[in-house]
């Protein structure tokens, strides 16, 4: 591991040796960092990376008359009335009334003392008060006000002043204190930034901009326009695209090893093929035998819609592998997929007479090791499975081309990890995750990338209609006779908060529910299952014994039963667009009409409604997730939230895209300069790849 430079000792200081900052505090504010591990401590840079989410301008004093709903305001306010709840009513808030010369306000506490408001606001008192006004019934309110102070601690409080996302039992003053001590520790770096694009945006350097963004002196210069936060977002976006530039730069310095093949098998294969390939497809195969017959390694992004027809693509490269004497491995994230993908594969490669395998955490003793030995023996020619793939124990012969199926699910580090399996071995990812431009580019910027836009021909638009939750009984009846009639159906059950245990409780319920309609009819998946039963629910399910499969989430990659043709997704609002793409795309794969039904809780928001409106007007991945993006910011549309990919702490694709060209570009012309970031500015950027925690990165420049 590479050495921190000891000028950012200040930076990665604990939290706990500010004054005032002991470890009660810094277990609250922890809270506010989702992706620090538990057993890790808050730093210092961690809170000066915390940006604010508004601002208080004390010079906005408008009065309360005039004071509008939802704006931060100061008021010069006289106590009135105290009016604490009934007795042993916890529920009910502590009430404080006050008025100035233009009206009178409600100030609301809830689980407050009452001895202490008393003393904080006495009766007839003056006090500021500033905070976010609410008009509630009519009157306005403030719960909960940032401040509250006497004149003489009014007048020595900044004019502006900042406001941060708080966490409970984290007062704002202890932050804010936290916060401007620790600006006072940021070192003088040298700039990273090129000197021409820090010119031009006229950008203050890195400690200015904290400054300027934790304590501004105005309110224009604040916010995520600010020269200052755009400074800071280029910051964390070139940290992003340097680290993905040197896993590339990386990967390619290993000569990857020509595989021209011969064709044969390949012709035997589409001959077995139940259908023509189609245009994209085609396409989409002559990128990767180009690249596998280069002598660069392949590191290649397959990105297709749900049902474009990636497992054949995939299948292709791992025969083009073998008719040039290598082994191939595809991983998928789940054993089920696993399954599914071995499935498909199989009888294919039969009937070119190769030898599949396929390994998971479930084939255990006798069976597990008769697999390592092929493996190692090269007995066997391509193997799919799960991550238990790539532990120590596998050994491969000669291991030429690794698939990762569901790429997103995998980190950087993970990528590298994998390849290292094999000498050069060339790596494929397939995605059904429509991911826009900017997002591949943030994510994927180390991987040259194939498209496939059209689907399979033949297939039929998917009908999707949004129903109301309260039509429940009836949408449970519709699915009765639809199943009497031989159709298949899915029933996707609720998300509830990001917690498997009670996902699957709402799953066992429904599943109850239309047991007691269906009988025996009905199939149930969720995550907590064990995988075998898993799997015979699927089965039955294919085979269509079952009809109905209840499930949760797990159903959402990969899984291929042609024959269903309705999907019922409930609380259909709760789910991310992309997800409900995703789900949506396990039907519609047959020649048959399908139909999506979107049950949604009402009174739907503006924006939820907007988000179901395009997925009744859309049928395109790609389009859904960029109004995906647009609607709610790039954090969870990949799932970054459980896949533990950094999301970004400061910059925000959906104002900063340009930066991330910007950076992308410089990152590449800057490494083409200097690779082993020696120069001066190649020094300055090992510190910004440790400030924004790509150091992983840095470790590459020593390994080969
Ligand atoms: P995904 O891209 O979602 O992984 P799959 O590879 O699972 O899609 O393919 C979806 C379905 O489409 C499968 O049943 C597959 O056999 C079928 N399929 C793939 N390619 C074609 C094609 N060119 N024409 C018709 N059906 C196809
Ligand atoms: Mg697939």
């Amino acid at each position: 591991m590479a050495t921190r430079p000891t000028i950012l000792d200040p930076l990665f200081s604990p939290i706990t040796t500010l004054n005032g900052v002991g470890p009660k505090v810094a277990l609250k504010m922890g809270k506010l960092f989702y992706f620090l591990k538990p057993e890790q401590d808050v730093r210092i840079l961690d809170i000066l990376l915390h940006m604010p989410i508004n601002l208080i301008d004390r010079r906005n004093q408008p009065g309360i008359a005039m004071a509008e709903d939802g704006q931060i305001v100061t008021l010069k306010v006289i106590i009135d009335e105290h009016r604490p709840p009934p007795r042993g009513n916890r529920r009910v808030p502590y009430k404080i009334a006050a008025h100035d010369e233009s009206g009178t306000i409600t100030l609301v506490f809830f689980h407050s003392h009452g001895d202490y408001l008393l003393k904080q606001m006495p009766l007839d008192s003056l006090r500021y008060i500033s905070g976010k006004i609410e008009i509630f019934d009519g009157f306005p309110q403030i719960t909960h006000p940032d401040h509250i102070l006497d004149e003489e601690a009014f007048g020595k409080m900044p004019l502006v002043e900042t406001i941060y996302p708080m966490t409970a039992g984290l007062s704002p003053k202890t932050l804010s204190k936290s916060i401007r001590a620790s600006l006072e520790l940021i070192p003088e770096f040298d700039e990273w930034i090129d000197k021409a694009i820090i010119g031009r945006e006229k950008w203050p350097d890195f400690k200015t901009a904290l400054e300027f963004t934790h304590t501004p002196p105005d309110s224009k210069s604040f916010g995520q326009e600010s020269p200052s936060w755009l400074r800071l977002a280029y910051d964390e976006l070139l940290a992003s695209q340097l680290a993905l530039a040197l896993v590339r730069e990386k990967v390619r310095r290993v000569k990857g090893i020509e595989k021209t093949g011969t064709g044969h098998l390949k012709r035997l294969i589409i001959d077995a093929l139940p259908f023509d390939l189609t245009c994209a497809q085609e396409r989409a195969i002559a990128e990767i035998e180009g690249d596998m017959a280069s002598k660069v390694r392949m590191v290649r992004l397959l990105q297709g819609d749900v049902g474009a027809g990636k497992t054949v693509i995939g299948l292709m490269a791992m025969v083009r592998a073998n008719e040039s004497g290598f082994q191939s491995a595809l991983m998928a994230p789940t054993e089920l997929l696993a399954r599914q993908h071995y499935k498909t594969i199989k009888p294919l490669a039969d009937a070119a007479g190769l030898n599949v395998a396929i390994l998971t955490g479930r084939e255990k003793g006798q069976e597990r090791r008769d697999i390592l030995e092929g493996l190692e023996e090269g007995t066997i020619h391509m193997v799919a499975g799960t991550h238990a793939l790539f532990q120590e124990s596998a050994i491969f012969k000669k291991l030429g081309l690794v698939i990762i199926d569901e790429q997103h699910r995998f980190g950087v580090q993970q990528r590298l990890a994998l390849s290292n399996k094999g000498q050069a071995t060339d790596l494929l990812a397939m995605t059904a995750t429509p991911i826009p431009r900017t997002l591949v580019m943030t994510y994927f910027g180390d991987m040259d990338v194939s498209r496939l836009a059209d689907k399979p021909k033949g297939r039929l638009p998917i009908e999707t209609r949004t129903i109301s939750l309260d039509r429940l009984a009836d949408v449970a009846s519709r699915i009765k006779d639809a199943i009497e009639d031989g159709k298949k159906a899915y029933w996707v059950c609720p998300l509830v908060e990001e917690n498997e245990e009670l996902n699957f409780t709402a799953a066992e319920e429904r599943f109850q529910s239309l047991y007691s309609l269906l009988g025996d009819k009905v199939a149930l998946v969720h995550g907590q299952m064990p995988a075998e039963e898993k799997e015979k629910a699927m089965q039955r399910f294919q085979k269509g014994d079952a009809r109905l499969l209840v499930a949760t989430t797990v159903i959402e990659v990969g899984v291929d039963v042609p024959d269903a043709t309705i999907m019922v997704i409930e609380h259909a609002e709760r789910f991310g667009l992309a997800q409900l793409h995703q789900l949506r795309g396990r039907v519609g794969r047959g020649q048959e009409q399908s139909t999506c039904l979107l049950l949604y809780k009402g009174p739907l928001g503006e924006t939820s409604r907007a988000r179901l409106q395009i997925m009744k007007d859309s049928e395109d991945g790609f389009l859904i997730a960029e109004e995906d993006l647009r609607l709610r910011g790039e954090g969870d549309l990949l799932g970054t939230k459980q896949s533990g990919i950094p999301g970004f702490k400061i910059a925000d694709l959906t104002l900063h895209a340009h930066l991330l060209e910007l950076a992308r570009d410089d990152a590449k012309l800057f490494l083409t300069k200097d690779p082993a970031l020696a120069s001066p500015r190649g020094k300055a950027l090992r510190n910004l790849l440790y400030i924004f925690d790509r150091a992983d990165a840095i470790r590459l420049l020593r390994a080969g």
